[in-house]
Order: C-alpha cells, then structure tokens, then sequence
C-alpha cells in the first residue's frame, strides 16, 4: 500500500495540496459503506472533469490529500489541452480488489448526480469501466462507460498513446532520433496505462525494464514484450535512457530523484512530483521532464470528444506532443524547469478564463 504525502495533519484550508479549490464534498453511505471525497477544483473552462481513485489510503489524510492534488491537476491538464471542461476528481476509499460492490457504486453515483452536472466522473486508479456502468444507473455526468453502450469506453490505451507521443517528443528532443530502437525505457507500474505504454514501445524496439508490486503485472509484460524485471525501488537506478513513472503520485522526490540515471522522466502518473521543488531539482541533474499532466492528457481528450464527430486522435496527440516541445523550447532559453513552465502555461489559460468570467458577472 502506498502513501501519498499528506497535507498538514488535520488541516485543509491551510494543507499544502489546498489550492482555492471551489468545492469538496465528502460522501458517505451506511449501507455499502461508501466513503468518499469528492473534489472541484476550478470550473472557469467548463465542468470539471476528472477519474475517480479507489485506493486503500493508510490515513484520511492522504485520501484528502490526493482528491485536492489530483483536481487542482486535472485543470492544469484539461486547459492545457484546451478543453472546455474543468478540474475535479474523486477517491473512494477502499481496497479495489475487495471493497467493489453494485451497491457502492450506486451510492457514488448519487453522489456525482447531487453536483447536477458540474462534476463529470471517469475512471482512475481502482476502477475501471464496469464501475462507471454501474455509476451511469444514478447518474449521466459519467463518461468512459461500456463502449456497447455509445461510449469511448476505458480511456487508458489513449493515454497510454498519448504518453508514448511525448516520450517520443522528449527523447527527440534530448538525445536527438526519432526512432526509438535499442532505447532502454524503465516503466514502474503496469496496470491499464503501463501495459499499453510498454506495448507501443516494444513495437518501436524499445528494451523495457518493468516494476509492479503485483508480480503477475510484471509476468504478463515479461512474456508478451520480453520485459525484464526489476525489483520494486531498484527502478529508479536502472541504467536507462527513459524513466517512465506509470503508477501512483509523489513518486519523483528527494529520495529518488538522486537515483535517477534516465536522462528523460515521462510517464503516466498523476502528480509524479512530490512537491512544486522537485521540478527544479530534476532540473539541476540536467533529467528533461515531461509534466505529467501535459503528456498523460490523451485519455481526457479522447473523453471529452466522445460525444463529437470529426475528432481525429492522431491530430489531438500530435497536439500535445507540440505543446510539449513548446515548453521545453520554453524551458531551454529561460533556464527554468519545464514544470515550472508547464504550470506557468496553465495558469495563464485558467486565470484567463476567470477573468472574462468575472468581467460578465
Ligand atoms: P492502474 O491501477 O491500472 O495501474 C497502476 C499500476 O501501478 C498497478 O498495476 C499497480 O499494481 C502499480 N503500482 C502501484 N504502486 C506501485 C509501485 N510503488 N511500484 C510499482 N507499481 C506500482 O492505473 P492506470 O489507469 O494504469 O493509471 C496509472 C497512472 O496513470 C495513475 O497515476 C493514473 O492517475 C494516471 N493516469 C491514468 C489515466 C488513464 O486513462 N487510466 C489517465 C491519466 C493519468
């Protein structure tokens, strides 16, 4: 089981992972025994949209923590992508191999439906697309349901393409070819996301290194791309050209980041830096990183265009791979971390919105 960093213990305005976020909700129900956050962020651009975690949290704090980190993103990520959507996210505290029930995602579901619409849930961490059937019997504001019945279904293969277009942006960037045969990708976790990503590189001949705790995770990638595995925390010293964290959070820190041997950090996760510092300090060890919430996007965008024509996902992808080279352009002549621009960019875009907001009120 994994810890995120908590805020200040008992805090929330005050917590570090508190950002003027517009709205938490904390949801309970005796009889499944639903216990979960609820969290909007900001919904200057539109409703927010953003997956639901079910994770078994050591403490409430964490659970709290995690639900305000990873809504405040998933604004940065929706305007970034230019999305007409907003940042929010759930958790639903629970082991997802042993707490799942009709019941609770009933529950959940009613929870979604009490935001009439300002909350849109989709899959994270712990819940898949089955569970989002199940919230779509209490509520619409659901996407990435069964694609039988008329949506995208799971969004983590488009994710997962949209990562391997940025890491391919990064490595372009960094080391100068476009082809990435021979080159030596660390991936740590190997769930919906990691197992697509590793899928895509071994077909452009990429040599993976793979870590999971669940060790039928880092099986199936042995024998379906002729992974090699790695034991738990000996990922990050791996001698590789390419870290791409795909598990959970705050997985770049100060511990781990002076491990590092990658010259280029991209990946999946959410919320990969512990904290705002460790962009700078992956910096200082000349390791591009790719923000997490630039190149993991592809999943959002796909949702979010699911119910349009004429969406076209190589285009959205080649996108986000631009935004990505813009801003470590960006990074480059001003000599400053590329999470720092990154969030930059984003901040521009959501104060932007807020202000034309503000001005017709
Ligand atoms: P998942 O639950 O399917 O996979 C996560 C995997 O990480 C699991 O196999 C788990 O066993 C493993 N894991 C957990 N802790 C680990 C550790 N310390 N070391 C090694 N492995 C560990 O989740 P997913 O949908 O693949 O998402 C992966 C990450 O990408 C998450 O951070 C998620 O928030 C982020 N993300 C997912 C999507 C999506 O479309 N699914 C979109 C954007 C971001």
């Amino acid at each position: 089981m994994i810890s995120q960093k908590a805020g200040d213990a008992g805090a929330i305005f005050s917590s570090t992972a508190f950002d003027r976020h517009e709205e938490v909700i904390f949801c309970t129900d005796a009889g499944s025994g639903l216990r979960a956050i609820i969290a909007i962020h900001d919904t200057n651009l539109g409703p927010a949209l953003g997956g639901c975690r079910m994770w078994p949290y050591e403490t409430e704090n964490d659970a709290i923590a995690d639900v305000h980190r990873l809504s405040r993103a998933m604004s940065s990520k929706n305007a970034l992508a230019r999305l007409s959507t907003g940042g929010g996210k759930s958790v639903i505290i629970g082991d997802p191999d042993r707490d799942k029930s009709e019941a609770l995602f009933h529950a959940f579901g009613r929870s979604v439906e009490n935001f009439g619409g300002r909350y849109i849930v989709a899959e994270d961490v712990g819940t898949a697309v089955e569970d989002m059937t199940q919230i779509r019997s209490r509520t619409s504001h659901v996407m990435g349901f069964s694609a039988r019945e008329g949506s995208s279904g799971d969004p983590s293969p488009v994710t997962a393409y949209g990562v391997f277009c940025g890491l391919k942006a990064a490595v372009e960037f960094r080391f100068g070819r476009a082809e990435l045969s021979g080159l030596r990708v660390a991936v740590q976790g190997i769930g919906h996301v990691g197992y697509q990503l590793c899928k895509y590189l071994h077909e452009a001949g990429a040599k993976l290194l793979v870590s999971d705790i669940h060790g039928a995770a880092v099986a199936r990638a042995e024998a379906d791309f002729g992974a090699c595995a790695v034991a738990g925390d000996d990922i990050y010293s791996q001698d590789v050209d390419v870290f791409a964290p795909c598990a959970l959070g705050a997985e770049l820190n100060s511990r781990t980041i002076p491990q590092l041997r990658a010259q280029v950090v991209a990946g999946a996760a959410n919320n990969q830096l512990e904290c705002a510092e460790d962009g700078a300090k992956l910096a200082a060890r000349n390791i591009l990183y790719a923000p997490d919430y630039v190149v993991n996007a592809g999943g959002v965008i796909n949702l979010s265009y699911e119910r349009e024509s004429g969406y076209e996902r190589d285009k959205a992808m080649a996108h986000t791979a631009e935004i990505v080279l813009d801003i470590f352009g960006r990074a480059e002549r001003e000599g400053r971390p590329t999470s720092e621009i990154a969030d930059d960019m984003a901040q521009e875009l959501l104060g932007a919105s807020g202000q034309a907001v503000d001005e017709l009120t």
